[in-house]
């Protein structure tokens, strides 16, 4: 498995990053010391550990296991998942304790779901190896007899767990179900690190690590493969994450372990977050950085400790968006807490997670891109940029105690019905350990969204584009377009909000425009701290969330013929048009050549600006091939492009066919959607039981919040499993004939709507427009909410 990097996100973690570090630097690093005595330096972690944040809720009890000290951490909730975390602490076999880690500790336990027990083994000078192993391995075959055991640990811990798994396979016991390593001191010999750590180190020195490596070992040569485990023979192992930062002593020992791992074909994974430091995990609740690797770190405990048992749940989600955490929140809600969420992403955010292009936003204003149970006063824009709402879903993931429930980094490959048992058999895949393993579900709910499939565009020649290639939905956030020439196809939503950042970074950008789209201005505006305040009332923050739910519905009837909201966003496009964009060529070539509405119109303020600038041109001619050098038009013009950016979209139509999901007798969803996905009101499919879509087909909005369209369709689901838990029965789907008569009145309605006037991703191949619901929220809300079971049959 290859090097993973994760650089830390936003302005504000940078900010405390920089104090965190020179506080360390001033008050801890000076400490650890060969000069400083060890009591002072052990009273002195003790001290500063206490200002670390521990979260609220955690327990510690003190606790002996297999005769050796220590505590068991439990989070909040009582822990969810069998097994065990045995965790072994950094402090170079000298200093720490489970006290002084208890920030890194708690939040393990509580990402994960798993009790955890933080051993206190012997430390040197009183104690010399292999006293720290013996104790390791005392505690691991205590807790062995319960179950699976993960091992984990950092710095010098991160070196015993290693040396603890080795002495196991040596002697043939049963080994750890994965080994979670921070930093780890894998050579004491510390051979191969630099004279001097970089100077973002903020905790170790290469003096304090020998004197400490001294202490321990004694006369055992640093050398010795059971205290220097890298020196080992590696083989058979069980999967090994590492983890590591680039500003640290251990930042080579990390890559030379993965290395040395691989080579003995160890499962192993090694994920570096740039400009930390020495087990800077420590900092959760600090640190977003820290929050995400230890998230990172509970994925793969959780995936590996279980690999081959079949875990039976009542639910199970897909997908870890928008609307996976609302089902997720629903059911916490009404106490049904026996569910997991799959996510193949490493973090939260769905379509916010893979949508980090410069200048993501969302493009309704955020008080109605809020659930209406959890209000966010914090928005610091009317319309919110990408990473402030992910913040907002990772903060209702943690207030609704969701964070347990989420495993990440795991892909759902089949899920088939068992009609006779009533449940879901569902196949998944870890990209951790790369083990496949069984759920078990009553209920199956796929909420992957439908634009979570990035469409390359077919253009001849595409594959020899010698250049880099980029889709907005899988950006690479280190790309800088600074003094490149950048090429971008499309001019749809995501383009209208990469294409400025670009052009100001950009030597040169071409922007290919097959259609010209409608752009109506964005009511954009910062949330002053006044604002953010009022928003705190519940009053205000209600009557803001009901104006702007008013104002985009009345937009709705923009998709109308002769209504005046229609005319009026005609007359603001054209406008908008004619201030922004001075020549008339230029102004000609933007003008949308299809009915309003027809298409997701775009809003956008700078869009048409960016277009006008010197070192922008838009390319209107069709592209004939992509050569390697760039992209040839079909009036035989050569672009020259170092970077093709595809803002093309995504394979609405086909979202799921990549999942083999079958239902009654064996029917595959796919084939039940060869002529293009259908569902009754988007939330259930004649034929697969308890099997609920979010956002499924003809639920896509082009006027307001997909919120408004989600929640109502979480709710449903919601009663029709308590139903179906009342009667006492296994299954319950829609009727056949009653999704044939609301498909046929929608479609009835869809005829002749604006939608049907042109390409667009709405439509399926054969011209059905699958994706899109024609009424106002309020149509749908009424439709889902007053459906009777009647409507449903129960198995
Ligand atoms: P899109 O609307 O499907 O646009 C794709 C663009 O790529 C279109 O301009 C299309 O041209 C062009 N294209 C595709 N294949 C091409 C080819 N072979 N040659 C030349 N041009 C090609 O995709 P998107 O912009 O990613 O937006 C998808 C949806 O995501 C939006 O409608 C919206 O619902 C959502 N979105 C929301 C936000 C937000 O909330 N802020 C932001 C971005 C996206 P044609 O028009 O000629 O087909």
């Amino acid at each position: 498995m290859t090097i993973e990097h994760y650089p830390p996100r936003g302005g504000l973690e940078s900010v405390l990053a920089a104090l965190l570090r020179a506080t360390l630097q001033l008050l801890l690093k000076p400490m650890f010391s060969a000069r400083v005595p060890i009591g002072f330096q052990r009273f002195w972690l003790r001290l500063l550990a206490r200002t670390t944040l521990v979260p609220r809720g955690s327990s510690f009890e003190a606790a002996r296991v297999g005769g050796v000290g220590g505590e068991w951490v439990r989070p909040r909730e009582a822990p969810t998942r069998s097994g065990t975390l045995l965790y072994l602490h950094g402090g170079a076999f000298c200093v720490g304790s489970p006290a002084t880690h208890r920030s890194l500790t708690a939040r393990l336990a509580r990402a994960s779901g798993m009790a955890l027990f933080a051993a206190d083994y012997r430390l040197a000078p009183e104690h010399r190896f292999p006293a720290a192993l013996d104790d390791a391995l005392a505690a691991y075959r205590a807790l062995r007899e319960r179950g699976p055991v993960v091992v984990a640990g950092d710095s010098a811990g991160g070196g015993l767990a290693l040396a603890l798994a080795l002495a196991l396979r040596d002697a043939g016991e049963a080994p750890p179900a994965a080994l979670l390593l921070l930093s780890p001191w894998a050579d004491m010999a510390l051979e191969g690190a630099p004279p001097t750590p970089p100077p973002g180190e903020a905790m170790l020195s290469v003096g304090w690590a020998l004197a400490c490596a001294r202490l321990y070992l004694g006369d055992v040569p640093a050398t010795d493969p059971r205290a220097s485990p890298l020196r080992a023979d590696l083989h058979g192992l069980p999967p090994v994450l590492i983890q590591a930062g680039t500003d640290e002593l251990l930042h080579g020992q990390a890559l030379q372990l993965h290395a040395a791992l691989q080579a003995a074909g160890v499962p192993v994974r090694c994920e570096i977050t740039p400009r930390r430091w020495h087990v800077f995990q420590l900092h959760g609740g600090a640190l977003a950085s820290a929050d995400d690797a230890i998230t990172r770190l509970a994925l793969f405990a959780t995936s590996a400790h279980a690999a081959d048992e079949v875990e039976t749940r009542e639910v199970v989600i897909l997908g870890a968006g928008m609307s996976g955490l609302c089902g997720a929140v629903g059911l916490a809600r009404t106490g049904m807490r026996d569910f997991v969420v799959i996510e193949q992403s490493p973090g939260l955010g769905g379509t916010w997670w893979d949508n980090r292009y410069p200048g993501a936003q969302v493009d309704v204003p955020a008080p109605l891109y809020s659930f209406s149970f959890a209000p966010n006063p914090r928005w610091r824009r009317r319309f919110a940029a990408a990473p402030e709402i992910q913040h907002y879903m990772q903060d209702v993931a943690a207030r609704f105690g969701l964070l347990p429930h989420l495993r990440f980094g795991v892909r759902i490959t089949s899920a088939v019905f068992d009609e006779a048992d009533g449940h879901w058999l569902i196949r998944t895949r870890s990209d951790a350990t790369n083990s496949g393993r069984t759920l078990r579900a009553r209920h199956f709910v796929c909420s992957t969204g439908p634009l979570s499939r990035p469409r390359l565009p077919e253009i001849a020649g595409i594959e020899t584009f010698a250049g880099r290639m980029l889709h907005s939905a899988r950006w690479d956030e280190s790309f800088n377009a600074a003094g490149q020439r950048v090429g971008v196809i499309g001019t749809g939503s995501t383009a209208s909000q990469l294409v400025p950042p670009l052009a100001e970074q950009a030597a040169a950008l071409a922007v290919f425009q097959r259609t010209a789209n409608w752009v109506l201005p964005r009511m954009d505006r910062p949330y002053y701290a006044l604002d953010r305040w009022l928003a705190h009332l519940p009053p205000y923050a209600a009557a803001v969330r009901l104006f702007w739910y008013a104002v985009l519905e009345w937009g709705r009837r923009g998709f109308d013929n002769g209504t005046l909201a229609r005319r009026g966003m005609m007359r603001s496009a054209e406008v908008l048009r004619f201030m922004n964009v001075g020549d008339a060529a230029l102004r000609e070539k933007l003008r949308p050549p299809y009915p309003l509405g027809c298409k997701r119109i775009i809003y956008s303020n700078d869009y048409y600006r960016a277009l006008s600038r010197p070192n922008v041109e838009l390319v209107t001619e069709g592209i004939a091939r992509v050569v390697p050098h760039g992209i040839v038009t079909e009036d035989g013009r050569e672009h020259a492009i170092d970077v093709l950016v595809c803002a093309t979209g995504f394979d609405v139509e086909h979202s799921l066919n990549h999942l083999d999901i079958r239902g009654r007798g064996g029917q595959r969803l796919a084939d039940a959607w060869q002529g293009g996905p259908q569902a009754h009101l988007g939330l259930t499919v004649a034929g697969f039981p308890n099997f609920w879509l979010m956002l499924g087909p003809n639920t896509a909005t082009g006027h307001t919040s997909t919120l408004l369209f989600i929640e109502p369709g979480v709710q449903w689901a919601l009663r029709a499993m308590q139903e179906l838990r009342r009667r006492g029965a296994r299954w319950i789907c829609v009727k056949p004939t009653v999704m044939q008569a609301s498909n046929a009145a929608l479609q009835a309605r869809l005829g002749g709507s604006v939608w049907s006037t042109c390409r667009s991703w709405y439509r399926s191949g054969d011209g059905r427009i699958f994706a899109l619901y024609p009424g106002f929220t309020r149509e749908y809300v009424r439709a889902v909410r007053g459906q009777d079971f009647a409507d449903y049959e129960f198995g």
